[in-house]
């Protein structure tokens, strides 16, 4: 499609701005590159125009049109009917029709379309321009009684129910209605005349229901269409599409008006929607399916089955040669799979759009892979191409193979969009996203889903529908927004009723559980235990993630802290361990005993030592807390030493970097309400003192007692904690050392890396590190052997930030936590804030995104900002890196890539994302650059 015209110069316009742009008879004067103005839909009708297509022709008015619509309190704004008229005259000239005329009417398509697609979110009126002057003329033309007073019936129905408000029910009763007082089944089998009536009962639904005559005058029609498209922009279920897509509210949407082609005009005609490729694999096939004799709302609406797009070369050779051939081109052109609507009448072909295919992750990658293979895109569009979500999906779990075979199975549909999926199953949309706001794991099970259903879907673990094809509703969304869905399992009988779905008479009510595996389509009740997907059997995305590991800068490191997680990291990339927390081995079987042990006498045993150090001598139950004390963590530095050496051999050549002691100590207590019940109800029933459950139950009371705090993660923890206790930090210091001393022996080559949490003082640093540089040579020493080790801190703290270049000349080494940096930077508890205010702050708007979640980058990115520069201009060769959870969020890594951070740590199974987010993070930032 290299025969582009080039788009023609302003038209005239009444409008104070231009807000139309017209397409017809091979030259359009807009293109492929105004997305943002003319929506997706019109620019590639331009597009499609220009480049010689068959496309009926048209005129888009503007998005701006439509913001400026609002913006005037719903007013069309002055002058652009004028210009509406203007091309409409236009679009009769070209087509040689009149809009209005009763011998040779113009009837015209009107069209919503925004700049990134929302499928089925907003709305579109056909036939318009459809009156009964103008019908007696489209009979005559076509001399078909029976097409005209269908396309006229099917206006008033689309028209009442889109533009004027009428409940869509209201018609399809009087239709099912009108099928029965015939004695009829199919569609097909009711007459001119049946039409007739029904038309004529439509109409008076409509003045029944808007206490108003339907409008004849087809301007009046076009105006009001045109009022309605705008205002779908706002409707509910496009405001909740584009919340969940996170597309901006004030794009607003353009209106495509645009000649009416038939697919109903005989065996000849029909209409259809096409992949260019599998958008389920990938694979390279024409995909997708079609009706003769039917318009486009038929295919949507599954009423009719569609059949599938091959059996068009049998049925109408020349046409699918025609149709294979732009598929191709266009294909080509885009440089991306497509997906095309197309209507066929009396044999001729016409294109009604194209724009880039929604696919599944398997398909995203498989595209991207073959496409780099054929030469039409290079390795870095492949990369820009796949979304890490679908990085995420493809690492998604599946159903047990042998769960499977065992389960019961009570039916199979089409596979719709891939993944295991388990929840208990609800049959509307309003309840489904109810139960999943209480953390209920739920299926929506609907006989078809339509767009007001997407609240649901969203909030729901998968979707099971039992009419519609791979084109319908529930599977287009489904498979964007990345959920199982099983669609058409038409041996399903779904009764919203009774709120069941049966079999045969086998089946599941609502709140039973059900589970769906929408990579087969199979269904089954009862919930099937899912197993892990391999990686390593994923040989296209290991092709995808090595491209991105060429063109990242960003390292990606890992969150772990057992060596089966650090083990697992490695095998999904990464490239070295960014936190080990070492507490959460603490709590592992027996530990917590002897870490409870410790606790109790901590405070006793350490302050005996200072005096025992100053001189004094101690009395018996000092010297008693002291051994109690050394003897626990003896107990403990041997176990350490132990997890350490697995994870260095698991990251044999590769930085582990090993945070000491974090949290407060009451962490690993019990909890004090229960505790104070228990020793208040053994003293009520007079247990005596000297029970050793008592006094073991009283001393922890007293323990937990003087370790509460009101603001625990405000007080004793991180460096905090081994400047009181610095027997932690020693104990700690010389289990990483003399593991990395052991590993080295081995034969193997540890790197480890010590960091301090929470130092928000240059003091908290340097103080620790002069009893841990003490520990550490005397382990030296006793070994024989110099350990190479590095020393660093965790940045958390708005003032250690703040103070960054003070703290960097005692750190070879900072890693951001940014979950203590959001919530010390916000003063949000990050134990309360996300199951309180903070989501629904983020519904109302009133923070953009969950800060935990996506890291604030105007605030608490600021903070990094200043660490990073600070922090650098201390100390050049300082290494940075995050190990908040912000580090797998590809919205944060793009962040952490400008900011000039060395890496980021995020938790095993978000490695693979992570590496695909720093490469598309790397080329973005190229691209800035040279622009
Ligand atoms: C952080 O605060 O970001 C961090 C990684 O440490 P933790 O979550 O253990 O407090
Ligand atoms: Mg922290």
């Amino acid at each position: 499609m290299t025969d582009t015209a080039a788009p023609t110069a302003d038209r005239a316009h009444k409008a104070a701005k231009r807000y139309i742009y017209f397409f017809g008879g091979g030259r359009a004067e807009g293109d492929a590159t105004m997305r943002e103005l003319l929506g997706g839909k019109g620019a590639g009708l331009a597009e499609m125009t220009n480049a010689g297509l068959p496309v009926p022709p048209g005129f888009t008015i503007t998005t701006e049109a439509c913001n400026d619509y609002f913006a005037a309190g719903e007013k069309l704004p002055d002058g652009l009917w004028d210009d509406v008229l203007e091309a409409v005259r236009q679009v009769e000239r070209q087509t040689g029709k009149g809009f209005g005329d009763s011998a040779n009417p113009l009837l015209v398509s009107v069209r919503s379309g925004a700049k990134f697609s929302m499928p089925g979110m907003m709305d579109t009126v056909l036939n318009l321009g459809l009156n009964e002057d103008t019908l007696q003329g489209l009979i005559k033309l076509t001399g078909n009684d029976r097409f005209g007073w269908d396309a006229y019936r099917r206006f008033i129905q689309m028209f009442g129910r889109i533009v004027l408000g009428v409940d869509g029910h209201r018609f399809d009763e009087a239709w099912e209605r009108a099928k029965e007082q015939r004695g009829v089944k199919e569609d097909t089998e009711l007459d001119g005349s049946a039409m007739r009536e029904i038309a004529a009962e439509f109409r008076q639904i409509v003045k029944s229901d808007t206490g108003r005559d339907f409008p004849e005058d087809p301007y009046e029609q076009l105006d009001l269409a045109i009022k309605a498209v705008f205002a779908s922009w706002f409707g509910k279920r496009a405001r909740d599409y584009r919340e969940n897509q996170k597309i901006p509210h004030n794009l607003g949407t353009a209106v495509n008006v645009v000649t009416m082609v038939f697919g109903n005009m005989g065996d000849d005609s029909g209409t259809g929607v096409a992949f260019t490729r599998d958008p389920n694999t990938g694979e390279k096939v024409l995909f997708g399916e079609y009706l003769t004799n039917a318009q486009g709302e038929d295919v949507v609406a599954g009423i009719r089955t569609p059949l599938h797009i091959s059996d068009m070369r049998d049925r109408m050779p020349e046409v699918y040669r025609q149709f294979e051939e732009i598929a191709g081109r266009l294909e080509r052109h885009y440089r991306d799979m497509q997906d095309l609507e197309f209507t066929i009448e009396r044999g001729v072909l016409y294109m009604l759009q194209t724009r880039s295919g929604k696919r599944t992750a398997t398909a995203a990658v498989r595209i991207a892979a073959d496409m780099v293979e054929e030469g039409i895109i290079t390795e870095q569009e492949a990369l820009a191409r796949i979304e890490p979500a679908h990085v995420d999906q493809l690492l998604r779990d599946q159903f047990d193979p042998r769960a499977k075979e065992r389960a019961q199975r009570i039916t199979a549909g089409l596979n719709a969009s891939p993944g295991a999926a388990v929840g208990k199953a609800v049959f509307n949309a309003d309840r489904a996203f109810e139960m999943a706001q209480q953390g209920e794991k739920v299926i929506l099970v609907r006989i078809e889903t339509s767009p007001d259903d997407f609240h649901g879907m969203a909030a729901a673990q998968g979707v099971l529908t039992a009419r519609g094809g791979a084109t319908s509703h529930a599977a287009v969304v489904a498979r964007q927004i990345g959920k199982p869905c099983v669609a058409g399992c038409a041996s399903l009988i779904i009764d919203y009723g009774t709120r069941t779905g049966k079999v045969n008479g086998l089946g599941f009510s609502e709140g039973e559980w059900i589970s769906l595996d929408g990579t087969t389509g199979e269904v089954f009740v009862g919930a099937l235990p899912t197993v892990e997907v391999r990686f390593e059997d994923q040989q296209e995305l290991q092709k995808i993630l090595e491209w991105a590991d060429r063109a990242r800068r960003l390292q990606v490191w890992t969150n772990a802290d057992k060596p089966e997680e650090a083990a697992m990291a490695r095998r999904y990339g990464a490239q070295g361990i960014g936190l080990c927390r070492t507490e959460h081995m603490f709590r592992e079987g027996e530990r917590l005993d002897i870490v409870r042990d410790a606790i109790l006498v901590c405070f006793q045993a350490t302050r005996a030592k200072e005096r025992r150090e100053a001189g004094e001598a101690l009395s018996a139950e000092d010297e008693s807390a002291v051994s109690r004390f050394d003897e626990a963590l003896g107990k403990l530095e041997e176990l350490q030493e132990g997890d350490f050496r697995g994870i260095f051999e698991a990251m044999d050549g590769l930085p582990v970097v090993v945070r000491l002691i974090d949290p407060p100590l009451h962490e690993f207590l019990p909890n004090h309400g229960e505790l104070l019940v228990e020793v208040t109800r053994m003293e009520a029933t007079g247990v005596s003192k000297e029970d050793a459950k008592y006094a073991e139950a009283r001393e922890l009371l007293r323990a937990v007692e003087a370790l509460r705090e009101q603001n625990p993660m405000l007080g004793l923890r991180g460096c905090r904690l081994g400047l009181m206790i610095p027997d932690l930090v020693k104990m700690q210091t010389r289990a990483i050392l003399n593991a990395a001393i052991a590993v080295r022996k081995a034969g193997g080559d540890p790197h480890a890396e010590i960091m301090i949490p929470l130092v928000g003082h240059v003091n908290e640093l340097a103080q620790t590190r002069t009893i841990l540089e003490a520990e550490a040579k005397s382990v030296e020493e006793a070994a024989g052997v110099e350990v190479d080790y590095k020393f660093g801190t965790m940045i958390e703290v708005p003032r250690g930030a703040l103070t960054a270049d003070e703290i960097a000349e005692h750190a070879e080494f900072f890693s951001f936590g940014t979950n203590d940096l959001t919530q010390m930077a916000f003063g949000f508890s990050r134990d309360d804030a996300e199951g309180g205010f903070l989501l629904t702050y983020v519904e109302r708007g009133v923070l953009p995104d969950n800060p935990f979640q996506t890291l604030d980058i105007e605030g608490v990115g600021q903070l990094v900002r200043t660490a990073v520069e600070k922090g650098r201009a201390a100390r050049p060769n300082l290494k940075l890196g995050i190990c908040g959870e912000h580090g797998g969020d590809p919205a944060s890594i793009a962040f952490f890539d400008e900011v000039g951070l060395d890496y980021v740590s995020c938790s095993p199974f978000r490695v693979p994302v992570a590496r695909l987010a720093a490469a598309q993070a790397a080329l973005t930032g190229a691209a800035e650059r040279d622009k």
